[in-house]
């Protein structure tokens, strides 16, 4: 039998195989005090690790503040898939940024991916980091797709080999029948273990000065030209703010707060298998993910695991009944794992827009924010992160392309924005099996 390991304290990591398999147990400091900064950042996922690190590495003197633990949220939770590219639909915003933002915003879709190899490489972090993945379709409509996707990447100036598979060619690369085809980039992008990425980075941006305070929640902030981030036993003045707690900010800031939606997804790992096991489901050790709203995201872990994950619901709860749910969808794409055990199971919470780009900008002068990445963030919170950065420091250029582009707040307020989601996401999961 098995069950879910529930957290005994909630501050401390969701019991996950990220959790059980992390290589740097380094605990940060709670803040007692008053202190200041020149920038205080509020989350420790990607984001926030990203920004500090960045800010520190431009001699910008830092504070870090994480409610739980580093890497806690979405970020030390996730598939692991590292895909570049930023966002969906560019073409929609051409009248906002024009050609040379699209231009740009396609560039920086590419330079995410490369931050994480640099800081793999630069800081020599320990993460599995693995080049390899591919777009798996599930119906005719996906190969056009893809055809398109290839088409575009090609013509914005990809520089990286993409192919496009049919259906005999993508069994050598996945031991499912389901597939018609498939778009494999073999270099571009990949998978790794984000907890210890984002471990990593926090290391690195420790060594860089960043002071860093875990089990701190900002409870109030005080804006103006001297923001203050006040916090249980503490405060930091600092001369700017920078809010990177995407889908667990809450109502620290009610503006950015109503235009996401805290949408819950879960993955599994099954007990390790063997290597013959392993070659047979994907022999060349890549990411896979297929294109429908409720998606299905899997790959094998460096201790020889399969990890899949899912799109459970849009009410921001994690199921009841995780691992019969998970289980029933990895035998539908893999039937000869009918039986298999599963070792862990987890569930997080990520960001969703309404225009499926991420949202950054300026509250209020010198408060700055980054949320909104949907299920695609792990590289493009490195961009963000960089960008904002530049912003501080006064390169505003790559910042204003993203801050022009236009979000909403969902409607139906506090009480109904998440049912009416959720309405909005049942239609899209049925036009995903219908068309
Ligand atoms: C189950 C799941 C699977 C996913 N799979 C993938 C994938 O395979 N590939 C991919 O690219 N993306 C994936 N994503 C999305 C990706 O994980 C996120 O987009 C990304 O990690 C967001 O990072 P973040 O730093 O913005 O937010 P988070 O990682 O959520 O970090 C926010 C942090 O802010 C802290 N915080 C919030 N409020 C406060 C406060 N008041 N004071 C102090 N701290 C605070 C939280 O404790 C948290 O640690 C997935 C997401 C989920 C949930």
């Amino acid at each position: 039998m098995f069950g879910l390991k529930k957290p005994t304290d909630t501050r401390e990591h969701t019991p996950s195989y990220y959790a059980a398999t992390a290589n740097n147990a380094t605990r940060y400091p709670r803040l007692e005090g008053s202190i200041s900064t020149d920038v205080v950042v509020v989350g420790g996922g990607f984001s926030g690790v990203n920004t500090a690190l960045e800010l520190a590495q431009r001699g910008y003197q830092v504070v870090l503040l994480e409610a739980n633990r580093i890497g806690w949220g979405a970020t030390g939770r996730n598939g692991g898939q590292v895909i570049g590219g930023i966002g969906h639909g560019h073409e929609r915003f051409r009248r906002h940024v024009g050609q040379a933002g699209i231009q740009a915003m396609y560039d920086m879709g590419v330079e995410c991916v490369d931050i994480i190899r640099d800081r793999v490489s630069q800081y020599k972090i320990d993460c599995d980091l693995t080049m390899g993945y591919m777009d798996v379709a599930l119906k005719p409509s996906h190969m056009r797709d893809f055809e398109e996707e290839k088409q575009h990447m090609e013509d914005m100036g990809y520089n990286h080999q993409l192919e496009l598979l049919d259906n005999h060619q993508v069994r050598d690369e996945v031991g499912s029948e389901i597939y018609l085809g498939g778009l494999l980039d073999r270099t571009g992008n990949g998978h790794c273990h984000v907890l210890n990425l984002c471990l990593g980075e926090a290391a690195a941006a420790t060594s860089h000065g960043v002071q860093v305070f875990e089990q701190t929640r900002v409870l109030k902030l005080q804006q103006g030209a001297q923001p203050i981030a006040h916090t249980e036993k503490g405060q930091v003045n600092a001369k700017h703010i920078v809010l990177c707690g995407n889908a667990y900010l809450g109502n620290l800031a009610p503006k950015i707060n109503r235009r996401i939606l805290p949408a819950n997804s879960s993955v599994v790992t099954t007990k390790a298998l063997t290597g013959e096991q392993l070659h047979a489901l994907i022999p060349n050790n890549l990411a896979i993910c297929d294109p429908r709203t409720a998606l299905d995201y899997y790959r094998l872990t460096a201790d020889g695991r399969l990890l899949f994950g899912g799109l459970s619901n849009y009410t921001g709860r994690e199921p009841n009944n995780l691992f019969d749910t998970m289980q029933h969808k990895i035998v539908k794409v893999f039937p000869q794992l009918k039986g298999v055990e599963l070792e862990h199971g987890w569930s997080g919470q990520m960001g969703i827009g309404m225009n499926r780009m991420p949202q950054l900008g300026r509250l209020n002068g010198n408060v700055y924010y980054m949320q909104a990445y949907a299920g695609h963030g792990v590289a493009p919170t490195h961009m963000m992160a960089r960008i904002t950065a530049e912003m501080i420091a006064g390169q505003a250029e790559r910042f204003d392309i993203f801050a022009k582009i236009p979000h909403w707040p969902f409607p139906g307020g506090q009480l109904l924005r998440t049912p009416s989601f959720a309405l909005a996401m049942m239609y899209y999961k049925l036009k995903d099996e219908l068309f």
